[in-house]
């Protein structure tokens, strides 16, 4: 018989049950242990693995969401311990000695963060220190916290990270010193405050809440001096044609491509992408199955709505490591297969643009219709426009759309060769790439890792924090 099994026996008969042996008194103890025996277990391996395990479970996803809760604990131990780290704060409704746990979570019930202070340890010091480990803070989320956490200096640094402190208002000051060294952030809290007599009801009404701060100003962008705008070639799936025709007109002109394989088809002329490689020419990642939604037949098999961000994360892990093998480094960028970024369905249905924000240096959409703005795009999800079967023209309108609004562009296309569906016309090709590699046209053609980490590195800091820790 189960453990189980006599476990639900037991639960029939409540005196069978006290005589049934040890699993019962497990399950059920009859009182809890003294503290000395209590200290002796938390020592034991077992104990400290549990505790590490749900450690881990708690912690797995650090990323602060829209909205966020800040909270603490009181964790008091008697008047009398001598316990030397044990301090005397303010707890439940009065002085007490001992700690206190200090939280920040998220609305997805995550821990961004958490810290066990002495009790004495200020709330809204520690709050500033576990959002300053968790940023970047999502621009406009909001924290939401009670009145212990309504403070100036609170305030400001919630707000200098892009975010909303939203806690009950301590005082309605009046003083107009007070109200300037309190910062904007505040004074626009009590003001919505004022407006609103009431406290709001049970649960998030985002009517009553007030407009976050701005943002700081966007700060000017520079490309490299001579540059005005940037131009990546980039070609999916390992199509052998892109080794025997896509490769060659890039090296006719000097330029380097980046190609997002898939693994199965790469390995049928693997030493032609390992010279691909070798000549300087940017291989990334395209998952490992191709995973796109299963409306297209052929994937069904590997449909993301049946994927979790687990599995994703799986699936393009392995696909770093097996290419990591292969070319002796990881990839740095990411192309979203079909341009897809959702995993799940319905209610369960999920961005994993998260998840390519903590790989990879830029992930690359697929058939966006704006090139990327570099003072402002999401380098997670950097926009990649169509070539394949596209005209001269209609390439070249883009190209020129680029080099007047100072943008990156991210061409994509498929297979290169002459007319066919999801194709680059080779001669297409062959003139952009003569058009940007002439230099008196300030173009700058290189890799989407090269580009990406010129942007990544030279515009605003505000900007940058958006995409990478
Ligand atoms: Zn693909």
């Amino acid at each position: 018989m189960s453990g189980w099994a006599s476990g639900a026996r037991c639960r029939r008969s409540a005196r069978r049950c006290r005589n049934s042996g040890s699993l019962t008194k497990k399950v059920h103890p009859r009182r809890l242990t003294s503290v000395s025996q209590f200290c002796r277990r938390v020592k034991t391996q077992l104990f400290q693995r549990q505790l590490q395990a749900l450690r881990d479970l708690l912690s797995r996803d650090r990323r602060l969401a829209g909205i966020n809760f800040l909270d603490g604990l009181p964790l008091p131990v008697g008047n009398f311990s001598r316990d030397p780290d044990a301090r005397q704060g303010w707890g439940v409704g009065r002085v007490e000695k001992g700690y206190k746990l200090h939280a920040l979570a998220t609305q997805d019930r995550f821990l961004a963060g958490w810290s066990a202070t002495p009790l004495n340890a200020h709330e809204t010091h520690v709050a500033g220190m576990l959002i300053g480990q968790a940023v970047p803070v999502p621009p406009g989320s909001l924290f939401l916290a009670d009145g212990n956490y309504d403070a100036h200096d609170l305030h400001k640094h919630v707000s200098s990270h892009g975010g909303w402190l939203w806690a009950r208002p301590r005082g309605m000051a009046e003083h107009p010193v007070t109200l300037r060294q309190m910062g904007p952030a505040r004074r626009a809290l009590l003001e919505v405050w004022r407006q609103t007599p009431s406290p709001p009801p049970t649960g998030y009404d985002a009517s009553l809440m007030p407009t976050p701060p701005p943002l700081p100003p966007d700060q000017p962008f520079r490309w490299p001096e001579g540059i005005r705008a940037a131009v990546s070639l980039t070609f999916d799936d390992a199509r052998t044609c892109q080794i025997d025709r896509g490769g060659p007109i890039l090296d006719s002109h000097g330029i380097k491509g980046t190609f997002y394989v898939t693994l199965n088809t790469m390995m049928r002329r693997l030493d032609n992408w390992r010279a691909l490689a070798t000549a300087g020419h940017e291989i990334g990642n395209h998952s490992t199955t191709h995973p796109c939604s299963g409306n297209f037949q052929w994937s069904r098999g590997s449909a993301l709505e049946n994927f979790t961000l687990h599995t994703m994360a799986l699936d393009i892990d392995a696909a770093s490591k097996s290419l990591n093998e292969i070319f002796g480094q990881r990839p740095r960028t990411f192309a979203y297969p079909c341009g897809q970024t959702f995993v799940g369905r319905g209610a369960d249905q999920k961005s994993y643009v998260p998840l390519i924000a903590d790989r990879f240096l830029v992930g690359r959409g697929f058939n966006n219709e704006a090139p990327n703005d570099p003072g402002f795009c999401d380098l997670a999800y950097a926009a990649g426009i169509d070539m394949d079967c596209k005209r001269l023209d209609a390439v070249m309108n883009h190209v020129r759309g680029a080099q007047e609004t100072g943008t990156w562009l991210i061409l994509a296309g498929h297979a290169v060769g002459d007319k066919a569906p999801q194709t680059v016309r080779a001669d297409v090709l062959d003139a952009v790439c003569r058009f940007c590699a002439d230099k008196s046209n300030g173009i700058w053609i290189d890799t989407v890792e090269n580009i990406g980490a010129y942007i990544s590195a030279a515009r605003p800091v505000a900007a940058a924090a958006m995409n990478r820790r």
